[in-house]
């Protein structure tokens, strides 16, 4: 037993032994990753019991720990780090992520308060700049912060539209505001805002289900048609959804003709881009993101399709005055600015933050913008490859979009001999490869599989039509 306490500063040498097996695992990991299923091997049975095994011990040594939670890691979750992960926008990690996080957990900044973390709070501004740029945005008058993910961002942009349209709501509640605000939004858009709606006391009946066109896009003639309606009846049209790479299908609602309908009825503009905003960092693809430079508000997840670790949101937005105003507070406890720097926990939703910004910053100077466009312009034409490779197979893709996501069919599931279900069934249980079933467009259950990862290459492309051919033929041959 130990008779100090645990302190790596110590010359314990459990300490540098168990860096050694994690340095070991961080390089063994990715080349091994090959040979892993993607899918968990353990059951949740085989968990529990090693977990029972693990706490009933007496106080272990940390190199075992260490062991014993690789071994979990390793046979008990999704890889999504996989070249073979075709899946939920959940990213393949570059190293400079990695060693940033292991920095930010031995610093521990805190970054509630400029004042105590200059340099990290410095770095994210740096960063956020870049990428204010890059969506068309001026720097200098954008709010921007980083948050846990996209349903924090999307939440920061709902509450900041209340606030830029009903100031006094802060104080009365969105119950004090005789108008009866409306979201805008089709049923392609992200499901964190129905929790949105009821965190923020609109409640989910302001959601309003804007129909979509045969591409699965926000029907923008229905959406003016609506608003219009809407306001006879005695509705305020607060906010308009545009989603930039949806979920399932990974395609972009006209921006540019959303922004003229919200200009016309002076709506908020939020633009969720959290998977397709990194279409922003490439010449190529920039162009697809047209318009999003008019979104009042804009969110952007580093962690999906910049390949750092999670979580890491991004919040983009045009009315500082009006972030301040939903999010600023001054407290007794906290040291006041010391400049004119913003404390984060006065702009932002979280108090206690970590330094989220730090693998941002180091993949950035790492691969550089133009390392950045590269790899995402290599994942998009990856995407298209896939998209030829299951056409020349025999499959139907139903989806239509510049980004790495299929949504895809064969006349064998149209007909009824086979299911997606079952494909995906025999296809997770043989481990290799991973995709996910939608629903396209509110009509067709499809399959769907995503370029997550910066180094899937043909030979994973070809594993996954083998993987999908023979669940087809087996599926067919057992009807
Ligand atoms: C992933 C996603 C979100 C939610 O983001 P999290 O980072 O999971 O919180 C919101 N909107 C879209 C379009 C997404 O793809």
């Amino acid at each position: 037993m130990n008779d100090h306490p645990p302190d790596f500063r110590s010359a314990d040498p459990s300490f540098s032994q168990a860096w050694t097996r994690i340095g070991e695992e961080i390089r063994s990991f990715r080349s091994d990753l090959q040979e892993l299923p993607v899918l968990p091997s353990l059951a949740a049975s085989d968990i529990q019991a090693e977990l029972a095994r693990l706490q009933s011990a007496e106080p272990l040594d940390l190199t075992d720990t260490v062991e014993a939670v690789i071994d979990l890691l390793r046979r008990g979750i999704v890889q999504v780090t996989s070249p073979r992960y075709f899946g939920l926008f959940n990213p393949d990690v570059l190293e400079s992520g990695i060693l940033a996080d292991a920095l930010v957990a031995l610093y521990n900044p805190q970054l509630a308060a400029w004042s105590h973390a200059p340099a990290v709070n410095e770095i994210e501004r740096v960063v956020l700049g870049r990428f204010s740029a890059a969506l068309g945005l001026e720097p200098e008058s954008t709010h921007a912060n980083f948050t846990s993910g996209g349903a924090e961002a999307n939440l920061s942009a709902v509450l900041s539209a209340i606030a830029h349209h009903f100031p006094n709501s802060t104080e009365t509640g969105i119950g004090g505001t005789a108008a009866r605000p409306a979201i805008y939004l089709s049923g392609e858009s992200h499901d964190s805002f129905v929790k949105i709606a009821r965190m923020t006391g609109l409640g989910t009946r302001a959601l309003r289900k804007v129909p979509i066109t045969e591409r699965a896009t926000l029907d923008v003639n229905a959406l003016d048609k609506m608003i219009g309606a809407d306001r006879h009846a005695g509705l305020y049209p607060l906010l308009i959804i545009a989603t930039a790479g949806t979920t399932s299908a990974g395609v972009i609602d006209p921006i540019p003709d959303i922004a003229d309908v919200a200009a016309e009825y002076g709506s908020w503009l939020h633009v969720d881009a959290a998977w397709g905003g990194a279409a922003a960092l490439s010449p190529k693809l920039r162009p697809e993101l047209s318009g999003i430079e008019r979104a009042d508000s804009i969110t952007w997840d580093a962690h999906k399709w910049l390949s750092v670790p999670m979580a890491a949101g991004m919040f983009f937005c045009r009315h500082p005055a009006a972030v301040r105003r939903a999010f600023g507070v001054s407290t007794v406890y906290m040291p006041g600015p010391s400049d004119a720097r913003p404390d984060p926990y006065s702009t932002t939703a979280q108090w206690s933050r970590r330094a989220i910004g730090l693998k941002v910053f180091m993949s950035l100077t790492h691969l550089g913008e133009d390392g950045y466009a590269r790899i995402i312009e290599q994942q998009a034409a990856t995407g298209r490859r896939l998209r030829t490779r299951l056409v020349d197979a025999g499959w139907i893709t139903v989806n239509d979009t510049p980004f790495p996501l299929v949504c895809f069919t064969h006349a064998d599931i149209r007909e009824g001999r086979v299911s997606t279900t079952d494909l995906l069934e025999r296809i997770y249980d043989g481990g290799r490869v991973w995709i996910s079933e939608v629903v396209f467009a509110g009509q067709e259950r499809v399959l769907r599989a995503c370029i997550t990862s910066y180094r899937t290459n043909d030979a994973d492309l070809d594993c996954l039509i083998e993987e999908l051919e023979a669940a087809r033929l087996t599926s067919a041959a057992t009807r």
